[in-house]
């Protein structure tokens, strides 16, 4: 067997945050998900990681793996919690010898309580331990604040290509083979970032079909494939759930030693993005409005309660559209979830078949509504353990905690212990139920639901509060001041940002 060259340090905290959810992520959160230590991350088969190792490992290289870390998205991360993991990755890196290189799959978004940009204090940390000459390249989620210090202090940073995110193995395949090209074939990569503050929800930004995002997405693969000085092109969708200076969207172009190209190409994306800016502002309905013209449809009809998110970091506790079906179609078979972990315990404490009084919603983030008193039927309790089906946790074990379905009327209501990120329906599924026969179906995510209804016509984006909005127009930021839609009246020229490394 041919000798390896060296070693390539690889570790990460993969979540994404909402300064606007009280939803405080802890080891606990992670463990949860995905928590690995050295080797343990040697076994992963797929997410970015996965691909990642897909290419190394038949490469020249031995990996050298620290920590990764990573989590259904939340409020901000305990400090705690990210200087443990931040220590190991660090140690892991210093610890490395004949260290050619780093990879860092990271999220992008990622918040601590007292660290604005997690990914940027990462990775100039690693940077101060490496020096100028070790490449460090990282992949993001397209839903990252790209900051200057990121940008800055990394060799590459490639975001996923694809959302819903389908593809984060294959980014972690392009990350792994661009560190290779850096470290074999003496590639210089020039990284030149622009931005603009566009603030807007995911609801009108899928890659796939005919939205503003996907075009603009095609377009710059498009000019990533025939520009033979490429190497590689990210298109950023800022996450607009942080509370930051500086955030906004636009395009990370890659050359080969070529400056004035990344730099043009970045500068011409992010101004398309930003011309089209008013197209990413979505429809809406408040409840009642949509449980109305909704019932005069004689198919099934979802609700996108997309405010609460438990994929944008919200609690899931929400019942503000709940609380509509009950006043405006309490007949209907209807279906919605709920996380709340003290209505859980009460129903488990009193057994299938039993009806019982509970407070309900709005018990854990009470910043967006009021609980009611209702009196429920319990149909089903689980240990609320069930397995993603495609997606960044494709065939990993989701856990919601001890869970009930519950009944009032037609009603039904899955009670849950913790939210998880939705991906295709897998909760309800759990619960063996037959998501077609329901008028009513509530989602509490602004895309996922696509995986699951894409035969579905009668969808209504509701207006409702909650820390993942379907617009950022109202959105109570302390650092954004500047941005659309907030202000209709902002030049390109006055408020694009650019970086370069
Ligand atoms: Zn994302």
């Amino acid at each position: 067997m041919k000798e390896k060259s060296g070693n390539i340090a690889l570790g990460g905290i993969l979540t994404e945050c909402n300064e606007f959810s009280i939803n405080l992520i802890t080891k606990e959160n992670f463990e949860r998900y995905e928590y690995f230590e050295n080797n343990e991350i040697l076994n992963l088969k797929s997410g970015v990681v996965g691909g990642m190792l897909s290419v190394l490992n038949v490469s020249n290289f031995n990996v050298s793996p620290t920590v990764f870390a990573s989590c259904s998205p939340g409020g901000v991360i305990e400090d705690k919690c990210y200087f443990d993991i931040k220590k190991k990755i660090l140690d892991g890196v210093k610890n490395t010898k004949q260290l050619k290189g780093v990879l860092l799959p990271l999220h992008g978004a990622a918040v601590t309580q007292s660290i604005g940009d997690l990914e940027g204090d990462l990775i100039t940390s690693v940077r101060e331990i490496v020096g100028n000459e070790v490449p460090i390249v990282i992949t993001l989620d397209l839903h990252a604040h790209v900051t200057k210090q990121m940008i800055e202090n990394s060799s590459a940073i490639l975001a996923w290509e694809q959302y819903p995110h389908l593809d984060p193995y294959e980014t972690g395949v392009r990350g792994s083979k661009l560190l290779r090209e850096i470290l074999e074939n003496n590639i210089i990569p020039k990284m030149y970032f622009s931005k603009a503050p566009l603030l807007h929800s995911a609801i009108n930004a899928s890659t796939f079909g005919d939205t503003p995002f996907a075009e603009l997405m095609k377009s710059l693969k498009n000019e990533e494939k025939n520009n033979p000085k490429i190497l590689s092109t990210s298109l950023i969708h800022v996450d607009p759930y942080i509370d930051q200076n500086d955030m906004g969207g636009g395009a990370i172009v890659i050359t080969n030693n070529d400056f004035e190209t990344a730099k043009d190409i970045s500068l011409n994306f992010t101004k398309n993005y930003w011309d089209r800016r008013h197209e990413f502002e979505p429809d809406l309905y408040s409840p009642e409005e949509a449980i109305l013209d909704g019932l005069s449809k004689d198919k099934n009809v979802l609700l996108v309660e997309t405010a609460d998110a438990c994929g944008g970091g919200a609690v899931g506790d929400s019942i503000q559209t709940l609380k509509a079906l009950i006043n405006f179609s309490p007949n209907e078979k209807s279906l919605v979830h709920v996380v709340d972990p003290g209505a859980v315990q009460k129903c488990i404490q009193s057994g299938i078949g039993k009806d019982v009084k509970i407070l309900l919603g709005h018990q854990v983030d009470k910043q967006w509504g009021n609980p009611i008193e209702t009196q429920v039927t319990i149909n089903k309790i689980t240990d609320g353990k069930f397995i993603y089906n495609g997606g960044i946790w494709d065939k990993t074990v989701g856990e919601m905690g001890p869970s009930v379905l519950v009944s009032v009327g037609n009603i039904q209501i899955l009670l849950s212990s913790y939210g998880t990120y939705e991906w295709n329906c897998e909760q309800f599924l759990s619960f063996d139920l037959e998501l077609d026969s329901y008028k009513f179906l509530v989602v509490k995510n602004p895309m996922n639901y696509k995986n699951t209804f894409s035969h579905i016509e009668n969808i209504y984006v509701l207006d409702t509060e909650g820390p993942t909005p379907p617009t950022c127009k109202n959105i109570k930021f302390k650092k954004m001041i500047k941005y659309f839609p907030k202000q209709l009246d902002l030049e390109f020229s006055d408020i694009v940002l650019k970086y370069n490394n």
